[in-house]
């Protein structure tokens, strides 16, 4: 697949606010936050959109989840909680073609998100 912006920050050759980095995963602040806490999962590997997810990134994509609860944790807004949305291609609202989970917080938030 085309590299996107996250493959550039996943590779340090663009800056962002990195919160945590492992050896499958990076957390960074949204550039655009649409809440008080609005950081995003990525995984390592570049993978386009949930539709292209195979068997072989169930590992990967499952720690994306534990990532988003750590980082939570440490940023205080587990207990009052948050929400993770991952968008998928143009009616998801998908702009970057590199899986994200968005986690965001701090705040109550609506429902339904539109
Ligand atoms: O789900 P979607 O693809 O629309 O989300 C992409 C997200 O990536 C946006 O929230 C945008 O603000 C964020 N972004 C970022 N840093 C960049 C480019 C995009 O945090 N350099």
């Amino acid at each position: 697949m085309s590299e996107t912006i996250f493959t550039k920050i996943i590779n340090k050759e663009i800056p962002a606010d990195i919160l945590y980095e492992d050896e499958q995963s990076l957390a960074f602040k949204d550039i655009n936050p649409q809440a008080p806490v609005h950081f995003l999962v990525i995984p390592k590997k570049a993978i386009a959109t949930i539709n292209d997810i195979t068997p072989d990134d169930r590992e990967v994509v499952g720690h994306l989840s534990v990532v988003a609860a750590k980082v939570a944790q440490k940023l205080g807004i587990a207990d009052e909680g948050y929400r993770t949305v991952m968008n998928c291609n143009e009616f998801g609202g998908q702009t970057v073609y590199h899986i994200h989970l968005h986690v965001l917080g701090g705040k109550p938030l609506g429902w339904p998100p539109y």
